[in-house]
This record gives C-alpha cells, sequence and structure tokens, in this order.
C-alpha cells in the first residue's frame, strides 16, 4: 500500500501528477487546500490569520467562519476536481473528508498557546486538533472493492466537532493505520532544502535519528510539519517516506524512484 500527499501550494501540476497517479493499484490520496483558501477566504472578507506557537510552529487558527470556508475549498472544490480527473483518467476515486464515516478522529485542542508580536497569549475558538485514529475498515471497504480513495482534512473530535489537522501529519496517520510501505509527500520545493532560496541545495537523504535536527536548522514554517509527518510515520511503521517536488511532469514516479528527500 502507498499512502501520497499532495500539496496545495501553488505551481502545482495535478493534471501531470493525477495522470501518474492513476497508474498506480493499492494507493490512498490525501490532498491539501492551503493556497486555495487563502484566496478564497480573502475574497470572501475573512483573510487567513496565521498564528506560531510557542514551540514554533505555524498553524492557520480556524474559527467557525473559517471551517465553512476551509470545507468548501477541501471538501468541495479541491476535493471534487481531484475526483473528477481520476474519473476522467478512469479511475473510480470516492472523495471523503475526515468527518465522513468518522475516518479521521483525534481530540481537539482547548487553546492555543501562541506567540504574537513577542508576547506569549492563549487563543480560544480554535477549531484545530489533531488525528489519533483512523476508520481503516472504511477505508478497506473502499480499497477491497476498487475504489481510489481521495481523503482531505477537516477530521473529527471525539465530540463530534469538525477540526482542522494538519494534511502531512494526518497523511503520516493514515500510511501507519493502512500499514503502508512508503508515504510520499508531494509539494512545490524538491524536497528539504537547506536554503529554502535555492533549490540546488537539496537534501537528498535523512536518517530518522536526524530529523529533529533538520527540522531545527533547515525547516522554515510549513515544511517543519512535513519533517514532523515523516517523523511520526516513520514512527507508526512505514518505512520510508519521500518529500518529491510535485511540479515535475511525473511527479510520483520520480519520488519513487528516490528523488527528492528521503526519510528512512
Ligand atoms: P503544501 O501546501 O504542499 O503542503 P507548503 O506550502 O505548506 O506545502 O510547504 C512547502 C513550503 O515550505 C515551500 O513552498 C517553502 O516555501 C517552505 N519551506 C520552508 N523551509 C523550507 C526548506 N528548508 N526547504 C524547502 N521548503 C521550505
Amino acid at each position: 500500500m502507498l499512502v501520497v500527499k499532495v500539496g496545495g501550494s501553488e505551481g502545482i501540476n495535478y493534471d501531470a501528477f493525477l495522470q501518474d497517479l492513476a497508474g498506480h493499484e493499492q494507493v490512498i490520496l490525501v490532498h491539501g487546500g492551503s493556497h486555495e483558501l487563502n484566496n478564497i477566504s480573502a475574497t470572501l472578507g475573512h483573510p487567513p490569520r496565521f498564528v506560531t506557537s510557542v514551540s514554533g510552529f505555524t498553524s492557520r487558527f480556524t474559527d467557525r467562519e473559517t471551517m465553512d470556508m476551509f470545507n468548501m475549498v477541501y471538501a468541495g472544490k479541491i476535493n471534487k476536481m481531484i475526483v473528477e480527473k481520476l474519473q476522467a483518467l478512469n479511475r473510480n476515486a470516492v472523495g471523503l473528508s475526515g468527518i465522513d464515516g468518522r475516518l479521521l478522529e483525534g481530540p481537539q485542542k482547548r487553546s492555543l498557546k501562541v506567540i504574537e508580536n513577542g508576547r506569549k497569549k492563549i487563543l480560544r475558538g480554535d477549531m484545530s486538533g489533531r488525528v489519533e485514529k483512523v476508520n481503516v475498515h472504511l477505508l478497506s471497504l473502499l480499497l477491497d472493492n476498487g475504489y481510489l480513495p481521495v481523503l482531505t482534512p477537516p477530521a473529527i473530535s471525539f465530540e463530534s466537532s469538525a477540526i482542522n489537522v494538519d494534511g502531512d501529519r494526518c497523511a503520516a496517520s493514515i500510511a501507519g493505520a493502512v500499514g503502508a510501505q512508503e508515504l510520499i509527500i508531494l509539494s512545490n520545493v524538491p524536497g528539504l532544502l537547506r536554503n529554502p532560496e535555492d533549490e540546488k541545495s537539496l537534501i537528498r537523504s535523512i536518517p530518522r535519528a536526524e530529523i529533529d535536527e533538520h527540522i531545527d536548522l533547515y525547516a522554515q514554517g510549513r515544511m517543519k510539519k512535513k519533517l514532523l509527518g515523516a517523523k511520526e510515520a516513520l514512527e507508526a511503521g512505514v518505512g520510508k517516506v519521500t518529500l518529491g517536488d510535485a511540479r515535475k511532469s511525473s511527479p510520483l514516479q520520480l519520488a519513487l524512484d528516490g528523488n527528492g528527500t528521503v526519510i528512512q
């Protein structure tokens, strides 16, 4: 089993990627939508608010209005765009968010400890959390009957509220739960770069024991979550995680062939 996460950032060639993906059996696709959500929420007059936690991780502050837009963009526009394209490629894709059938379940954060303008602050009203439980039974029903699952946040809290969860870490939980041999995370960069401004500074491999060091030394912004996801996937028994470039013409095959940052 292969789990593939494709990001929602600018520059991703979905047609080329999905054509590549459609040629693989036994695959689960997880996708993001951050860039599109930023655009749409700004257009709808509720621009995104990003906060930085005391431990240095950035996330989207998700109030109810943001969650409604999150559903529109992730579970609506992007999920159905991907399913439509896969159907045109003769793959019987089924799109689900983590709420459907309690596919992705976990605790909601009670409050967020953030740093704003150099000061520590506690924010409430954030609909976010993390995935602790994956409904593998539901995924097996689909996979065993030839359907290709196309999955997206939000997840659902134990109290049945929609929660924003990080897509990379969510893909890691899914990969661990289904016993995937490999997790591929495709984004709009060649992998982890020593210098984010220089695409030639790709780090080709990271031994498992050095992930934390790489998070501290090289990853900025959301790249930190990709490495954290990679670490969680390996801890959950996934053999190998590759961060690859979704802008290429056969992005999945290239990543499977070891192009990008290989973490194992
Ligand atoms: P996605 O939407 O695909 O999940 P993100 O945009 O959230 O992807 O994360 C990828 C981004 O992380 C890159 O576009 C880049 O700007 C940023 N980044 C930060 N640090 C690094 C780094 N060291 N190497 C590569 N990308 C980095």
